[in-house]
């Protein structure tokens, strides 16, 4: 390994400038063979061109310049967050837009210094950064170190995940963090699963599941012989809390199904879906003729953090023949809290479980996973193709995890995971959330104790949801219509500021504010000095209101 003052940090000579400073391709020489004579100096340039391009590709004759460049990426990064101050500088995108369209894409810059320089104005300077204190918006968490480290390896080496053949090592990889996450959630020996994208993905890929195993139930029933599958699909319905994702209603959409096959089921006041709500729910379906497909209960609600009541919501799923799908996009990191991982003691029932390691296992994005209790159901998903993992592979036990993916070439990204947790160790990360969810409790008595700011709910995990509602000059209080136009006039008023990063939500049809706080190293003191800065505009912006 040479060291790294001895690295050939030279980019390769940009000779596509030198050939068209300024033209489209057309204007090259034509290849052999179209008729057009070659000049021996169009030939030449051609050579130079393509000789300077693959300066760039990754091997083994280009190892120093890889690692040279990367590094000034790295570097760049670092400078970036040493001299950042605040999560965001407000810039608007109708400047952004200005500054990028500027760029002219037809000419490349001399080397990858001056790209980054470059950079440093199109994006970094301007980006929103999730690790700074005072960004407290959405379930982006600040990531860890090893999870880095294993972005670089993975990009690098550039497996891909549908193969075997693309992947060898990768594929037992993911396998075994399927295993391990699964073993967690208390799914059992028959559990299997797959790494997705997201939470998102990991829910319509559950639900999709979940619909031709209810389809496949239909298909017995002598009355539906020979319909096609359209037909079969208008009676099924899904069953979730008012408070669950948005993602359930695009995947019902997604599935043919359409949005209206989603029935919303009451919350308790604590926002954790009503089991009395739900059984009254499921059984009216049933007295209509319809099919209750899945219910979906949610371990992390989006807003509120809230765990539906698990085991209760099983019961009902399995009196009714329905899937069970439990989405803990959010809560899944309590997988690896030793003070709170018993509020995920229910999803040892599940059917399926969605969990995003990108969110509270500190993980770059994308990285998520569906795991499933019983791997059979993943044939539901499974397509051979000739030409990647035809059947014979499957019957020889080649390990194709295409034949669990809606992807095809997929990233990956459980390496991240994996790195992580060999190098931190569960319980560190664990930690990490376990902090978050101590801070929310203290922001919440906090937020309790100021007297112009209502809290919509306790914190459960790491939200809370509150709005300025300052006393006025008579004593009452603002009102609440008043209080609509004001709270999310703060909110983009201190994004535009970039002293602060907050979020806005609708409860009961009111606007609210909310924190959603992911850091383990903010303090009291930082979300308090938000929580001064949301005062001091919501303050600004009435007497301006009152003045006007
Ligand atoms: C974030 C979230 C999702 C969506 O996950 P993505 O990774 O953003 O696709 C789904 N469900 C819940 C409860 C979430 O909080």
């Amino acid at each position: 390994m040479p060291r790294l003052d001895e690295l050939d940090v030279e980019d390769p000579p940009n000779t596509q400038e030198a050939t068209r400073p300024n033209g489209p391709c057309q204007e090259l020489p034509e290849r052999a063979g179209t008729g057009q004579e070659r000049t021996g100096k169009d030939f030449g340039s051609r050579v130079e061109l393509a000789l300077g391009a693959s300066n760039h590709l990754l091997n083994a004759r280009n190892s120093p310049r890889y690692v040279a460049q990367v590094l000034q990426a790295v570097t760049a990064v670092a400078t970036k967050l040493e001299r950042t101050t605040r999560p965001f500088t407000g810039v608007g995108p109708s400047e952004m837009e200005a500054r990028i369209g500027a760029v002219d894409l037809e000419t490349p810059l001399p080397d990858t210094a001056a790209a980054l320089q470059e950079l440093e104005d199109v994006y970094l300077r301007d980006a929103v950064y999730f690790h700074d204190a005072k960004y407290a918006a959405h379930l982006n968490c600040p990531v860890v170190i090893p999870a880095l480290v294993g972005e670089a390896v993975l990009s690098a080496v550039n497996s891909s995940m549908d193969t075997w053949d693309q992947s060898a090592g990768a594929t037992m990889i993911e396998r075994r963090l399927i295993d391990w996450t699964a073993e967690r959630l208390g799914l059992g020996i028959d559990s299997d699963g797959i790494f997705t994208s997201g939470g998102s993905q990991s829910n319509l890929q559950a639900l999709l599941i979940a619909r031709n195993h209810a389809v496949a139930g239909l298909r017995q029933d002598p009355a539906r012989t020979g319909l096609r599958l359209p037909a079969l699909l208008d009676t099924l319905r899904i069953f979730t809390s008012e408070d669950s994702h948005f993602s359930i209603q695009k995947s019902s959409s997604m599935l043919g199904l359409g949005f209206d096959a989603v029935i919303s089921v009451p919350c308790t006041p604590d926002h954790r879906m009503d089991p009395a709500a739900l059984a009254e729910a499921m059984a009216e379906a049933r007295r209509a003729g319809l099919t209750p497909m899945a219910v979906v209960a949610t371990a992390g609600t989006t807003d509120f953090g809230a765990v539906d009541p698990l085991a209760e919501i099983a019961a009902l799923a399995r009196a009714y023949g329905a899937w069970f799908h439990v989405d803990a996009a959010y809560g899944g990191g309590l997988l690896v809290s030793c003070r709170y991982r018993h509020l995920l003691d229910g999803t040892r029932l599940a059917d399926s479980v969605t969990v995003d390691f990108h969110k509270t296992f500190f993980q770059p994005v994308s990285s998520s996973a569906l795991l499933v209790r019983e791997r059979a159901v993943l044939r539901h998903i499974t397509y051979y193709a000739d030409y990647l993992n035809p059947q014979s592979a499957a019957l020889a036990a080649i390990p194709n995890q295409v034949d669990k993916s809606i992807q095809t070439t997929r990233r990956f990204d459980a390496l991240k995971l994996w790195l992580t947790l060999r190098i931190m160790g569960a319980d560190a990360i664990g930690a990490l959330f376990d902090e978050a969810i101590d801070l929310a409790a203290r922001v919440g008595a906090r937020l309790e104790a100021e007297h112009d700011f209502e809290l919509a709910a306790p914190p459960q995990l790491s939200t809370l949801v509150f709005r300025y509602r300052p006393r006025l000059d008579g004593g009452g209080r603002l009102s609440e219509d008043d209080a609509d136009v004001l709270n999310p006039a703060i909110r983009a008023a201190v994004f535009t500021s970039g002293e602060a990063v907050v979020a806005g939500t609708v409860v009961g049809g009111r606007h609210y504010l909310k924190f959603t706080l992911l850091n383990a190293e903010a303090t009291l003191e930082d979300i308090s000095g938000i929580i001064n800065l949301l005062r001091r505009t919501g303050a600004g912006l009435l007497r301006r209101e009152v003045a006007a």
